[in-house]
């Protein structure tokens, strides 16, 4: 569709980044173009809407710059999931692995209740071992999960099956397949 068409034209591959042999997907070059950042905002706003989300969920750090403007358009409050000792608060901490080694990220514990709908938003899922985890902390804090949303899906890193125990039925939507 246009919007599709739009959003990937603004999506720029960098080649060997950050290592040798991977191709980057940047997104600022869509950020920079407000046509298509705010057609990427209204498309994830109304996945929000959709699944009945009470809050968002963006991961460090591109989530943030979708998920404010995400939430705020669709009428709800922003909840930031940071690398491990960024927050000041009582918070929940997940571990997760990757590729080589392993990272810890958090959320403030009192953010989440468990009237809560939580939909995860982030620029690309690559391997999901961020948005699983994050998924994990908001099931430990008692909330539901709404979905998670995500601009690209790199489908050859299998994030979709990394992510499925942890979406326990919930619906992965990603505006564009690679
Ligand atoms: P994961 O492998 O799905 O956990 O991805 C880890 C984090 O790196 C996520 O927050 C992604 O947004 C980010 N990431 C991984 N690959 C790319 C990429 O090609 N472009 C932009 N972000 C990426």
């Amino acid at each position: 569709t246009d919007i599709r068409e739009l959003l990937l034209s603004r999506i720029r591959d960098v080649t060997d980044y950050p290592e040798p042999g991977v191709v980057f997907k940047d997104i600022t070059p869509l950020l920079a173009d407000p046509a298509a950042f705010s057609a990427l905002t209204e498309a994830l706003a109304e996945i929000a809407t959709r699944q009945g989300a009470t809050k968002v969920v963006g991961l460090e750090a591109r989530g943030f710059i979708l998920g404010a403007p995400v939430a705020l358009r669709a009428g709800l409050g922003f909840i930031p999931v940071r690398k491990a000792g960024k927050l000041p608060g009582a918070t929940l901490r997940q571990a997760y692995e990757l590729e080589y080694g392993s990272a810890e990220i958090e959320v403030h514990a009192e953010d989440l209740t468990a009237a809560d709908r939580v939909l995860v938003v982030d620029d690309v899922l690559a391997t999901g071992g961020t948005a699983e985890a994050s998924l994990q902390l908001i099931r430990r804090a008692g909330a539901g999960v709404a979905g998670v949303a995500v601009l690209m899906e790199l489908g050859f890193l299998q994030g979709r099956a990394r992510l499925g125990t942890a979406l326990d039925g919930a619906p992965l939507e990603a505006l564009l397949q690679v």
